[in-house]
């Protein structure tokens, strides 16, 4: 049980019938935890104030997204967080997006003793544009996804196209969407393979192993119009 202590008082300063009003003031041997609670009712009584909460419309979203703040919603997020993702791949590809995937040219620049090569091509300096855009390995990889998908994907800022990118067809952009960010974590993870002495895959390969995973997402519609099955399948 958590107790104010002996030395911790309640005082009312004025409004008894409203406990938002009533200060709390935990003494220095009161507990951690008590001392805590204490300081966390101040942060959230402006809330209370503000939001009618007292009067019932009180609830924990509410609440959080109030200490949250106004926020601004990341321009890739419909690309990044679109449904018939894999969600392994959105989490790469959030990363992606913000730029915070630990290429070699960051852990250098945190100081780790490690040769900046690009293990894919062993040619250039891998960076994040280097890796993503410029690698043979990830320009074959884009190219394969183009033909396939007849889509004229930029050879930079693939995440800006996709987001202004017009479609009719709802269902064809999400497919070209998870198709984009299945490639972006194809690329990651062959780094990753080859960085660690694993077998790395031909881009054509990896490719047919993003086509599989698009293909499943596709399939696990329960309605597709005969235009969306014809699309699909003649693209793949
Ligand atoms: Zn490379």
């Amino acid at each position: 049980m958590i107790s104010p202590g002996s030395k911790g008082a309640l005082k009312n300063q004025g409004e008894p019938k409203d406990d938002i009003n009533i200060a709390w003031d935990p003494s220095l041997q009161s507990s951690w935890t008590w001392r805590k609670i204490c300081a966390v009712k101040d942060i959230f009584k402006p809330g209370y104030h503000l939001n009618q909460w007292c009067d019932g419309k009180y609830t924990v979203a509410t609440r959080y997204r109030w200490l949250q703040g106004p926020q601004t919603k990341a321009q890739w997020a419909p690309v990044v967080w679109n449904r018939l993702n894999v969600p392994k791949h959105s989490f790469i590809a959030r990363l992606f997006a913000k730029e915070r995937l630990l290429t070699k040219d960051r852990l250098r620049a945190f100081g780790l003793p490690i040769d900046g090569i690009c293990d894919l091509c062993a040619v250039h300096t891998e960076d994040h544009k280097h890796l993503f855009y410029q690698c043979a390995f990830s320009i074959r990889c884009w190219a394969i996804l183009r033909q396939w998908l007849c889509v004229s994907l930029p050879p930079q800022d693939i995440l800006h196209w996709c987001v202004n990118w017009r479609c009719r067809s709802l269902l064809k952009k999400h497919l070209v969407f998870a198709a984009v960010v299945a490639v972006l974590y194809q690329i990651w993870r062959a780094r990753i393979l080859c960085r660690i002495g694993m077998v790395v895959h031909s881009p054509t390969q990896v490719m047919k192993e993003v086509k599989s995973f698009v293909q499943a997402r596709f399939q696990s519609r329960k309605w597709l119009s005969k235009y969306q099955t014809t699309w699909f399948f003649k693209a793949v």
